[in-house]
């Protein structure tokens, strides 16, 4: 459906996006995860053909960005991250002139428009001006001016931002409702938001895809190291150091945070290969350390992300 092959964006001096390649498939809901300046914006701003990459190429179904840009803008719906509502007009007037602009045929607009309303949850506030309404209730509009003409594909800059979190669920699930029809770009920096909603997840940083996969398989790659945690009393750094790299698969014993009152929290990072949990216990059990705590750290998508993007 979507094909990005080595996609590039110069802003002056800055590179903003760096030989991107991404294949998206129909029906997928695709969620853009980086840090702040990682060059989502960028990239959606490229796909829906509002910014000229530096080189690289876009092809959406049959066309080519380049040269049918017309034709791809009709396939997609876009919401960016400000949408930019007249906020004088009431809801289904706002609706009305999108559908003209748009070029729906007279005799689609109002059920069209009445099917976004419900989508959407905006009956209750078609009658009102734009700029009366929540930012949640804002940010339907904008979701139901992407979608007026039934695009086939959606891309929607971080939807839920700056909303309140009864607001952002309500987003979601209107998102994943349009999701079982429709393909779905999304950028966010919210990874709960990105793994509840999102099938596929594309971890960008400094330009750069770093990760690309299910939320599944992005926890189960393995990174080569593990980490178990552990919390001692009665011990001091130096030899707890000494005693547990001594142990063959520890590659660095480190400090976590303190909680204070003589505790010692420690992060051992070990080779994943090897599960040497017994090998930690027992050199513990032979000291007169005491054991307050012990566990192996799963991998979420915060750690991943975290790890991927720790350089920003
Ligand atoms: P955020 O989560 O903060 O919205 P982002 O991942 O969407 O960030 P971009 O907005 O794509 O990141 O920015 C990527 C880089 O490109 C940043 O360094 C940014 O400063 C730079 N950039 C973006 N737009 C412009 C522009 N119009 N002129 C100059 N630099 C720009």
């Amino acid at each position: 459906m979507i094909n990005v092959e080595s996609l590039t964006r110069y802003f002056g001096d800055i590179l903003a996006v760096d030989r991107i390649n991404l294949d998206i498939r129909k029906g997928e809901i695709v969620g853009l995860l980086g840090p702040n300046g990682a060059g989502k914006t960028t990239t959606l701003r490229m796909l829906t053909g509002f910014l000229r990459p530096t080189s690289g190429s876009i092809r959406i179904k049959d066309y080519g960005i380049r040269e049918h840009p017309l034709e791809i803008k009709k396939l997609l719906g876009y919401l960016p991250e400000s949408a930019p509502l007249y906020h004088d007009m009431i809801v289904y007037d706002y609706l009305h002139y999108v559908a003209d602009i748009r070029q729906i045929a007279k005799e689609k607009r109002l059920p069209r428009i009445r099917k976004m309303a419900d989508l959407c949850g905006l009956n209750e506030v078609m009658h009102r001006p734009i700029g009366e309404l929540s930012k949640g209730y804002k940010q339907r509009v904008g979701l139901a001016h992407s979608m007026l003409d039934d695009p086939e594909i959606l891309i929607l800059d971080e939807p839920t931002s700056g909303l309140d979190p009864n607001q952002i669920v309500e987003i979601r699930e209107i998102i994943k409702k349009i999701g079982k029809e429709k393909t779905i770009i999304l950028s966010t920096h919210i990874l709960s938001e990105a793994e509840a909603t999102c099938d596929r997840i594309v971890i960008i940083n400094q330009g750069k895809i770093v990760a690309d996969g299910t939320t599944e398989s992005l926890k189960q790659s393995d990174s080569g190291e593990c980490v178990v945690n552990v919390s001692l009393k009665n011990a001091d750094l130096e030899s707890v150091r000494k005693e547990l790299t001594s142990i063959d698969g520890v590659l660095s014993v480190g400090r976590a945070d303190d909680d204070g009152g003589g505790i010692l929290n420690l992060r051992i990072s070990c080779r994943s290969s090897a599960d040497i949990r017994g090998d930690i216990y027992r050199k513990i059990k032979g000291t007169d350390w005491i054991l307050l705590e012990f566990y192996r750290e799963t991998q979420t998508l915060e750690n991943i992300f975290r790890k991927l993007t720790r350089e920003n």
